[in-house]
């Protein structure tokens, strides 16, 4: 009876995984075409410095535009992506677009600015992704101080000696490294005082109960100190409300990006928003 237990647990979990499986495909086939007839597109958030004001970023964030289901938001597709290694091709389609559009931007006489885009833990160790990078600028004509690539603490931590190579041959071209998310990982100072670093990003988890929780308070404090001294910049995600900001600029942040800004935007709103700051400073 307890064996017959067993066999009914088990067969529930082969089930699921079945359903699993079948949806992932599901999703990959239609990824897969989504990708083919341009039904991704990428929305752009504002990376502001704290002590200016000013936009002197965009963070590119890739979307999927669905006929039947509308936009779907990255959390939806980008994991499948990583599972079935559709996420190099996805990858190397924002790569180039994000230059593209960065570009355009540079072209139309708008303020400069550095479109980041990020960069999966896979895309990372699976494609010669220096080559790539090198590929898309001279292709796109971005100047390769205008790209930032956002890296994650597990992709870097993974294959140490590997990483350090694509990171050391990326700042060779020019372009910038952030890490994103930092601190949900397990990054050593070991490694980070290694790695050629230009910005820490400091993850929203640790900014949204500011100012109600004192050790997030302190965790941020932390990594903004420990950032200046090994000569890293340091942004804030995710901060949605002036008490936030204040907090960050009394502690010497450098750069923020979140909701008190702006959402990400389509490419258009996003290039309204840099020529009113254009005009307003003219
Ligand atoms: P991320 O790189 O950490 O991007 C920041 C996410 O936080 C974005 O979500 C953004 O919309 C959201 N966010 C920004 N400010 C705020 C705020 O003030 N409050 C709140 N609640 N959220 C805020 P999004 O666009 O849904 O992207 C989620 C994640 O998907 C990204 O996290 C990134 O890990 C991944 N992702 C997005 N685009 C790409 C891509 O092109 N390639 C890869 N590999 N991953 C991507
Ligand atoms: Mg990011
Ligand atoms: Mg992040
Ligand atoms: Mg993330």
């Amino acid at each position: 009876r307890a064996k017959g237990d067993g066999r009914g647990v088990y067969r529930y979990y082969a089930d699921e995984m079945t359903r699993i499986a079948r949806e992932r495909l599901h999703i990959e086939a239609r990824l897969r075409r989504a990708l083919a007839d341009g039904q991704l597109l990428l929305h752009y958030q504002p990376q502001v410095d704290l002590r200016s004001g000013r936009i002197i970023g965009a963070e590119a964030l890739v979307r999927w535009q669905d006929p039947e289901q509308g936009l779907i938001p990255p959390v939806r597709f980008i994991p499948v992506a990583e599972a079935t290694g559709l996420i190099g091709e996805i990858g190397a389609w924002v790569l180039g677009e994000a230059c593209r559009q960065a570009r355009a931007w540079l072209d139309a006489g708008l303020p400069a600015l550095t479109v980041a885009v990020n960069v999966s833990p896979r895309q990372f160790h699976q494609a010669d992704l220096a080559t790539q990078v090198m590929q898309v600028l001279v292709e796109t004509g971005l100047p390769p101080t205008h790209l930032e690539l956002e890296l994650t603490e597990g992709a870097l931590m993974e294959r140490e000696a590997e990483a350090l190579q694509v990171l050391q041959r990326l700042r060779g071209l020019g372009v910038g490294v952030a890490i994103d998310d930092f601190g949900t990982g397990y990054s050593s100072l070991a490694s980070l005082k290694r790695f050629p670093i230009d910005v820490l990003k400091i993850d929203r988890s640790f900014i949204t109960d500011i100012p109600d929780d004192p050790d997030d308070m302190e965790i941020a404090a932390a990594i903004i100190a420990m950032g200046h001294s090994l000569g890293i910049l340091v942004l804030a995600e995710g901060v949605e409300t002036a008490e936030q900001l204040a907090f960050l600029q009394q502690r010497n942040c450098d750069r923020y990006q979140g909701f008190l800004r702006s959402r990400p935007l389509p490419a258009q709103a996003f290039e309204q928003l840099l020529r009113e700051q254009a005009s307003l400073t003219a």
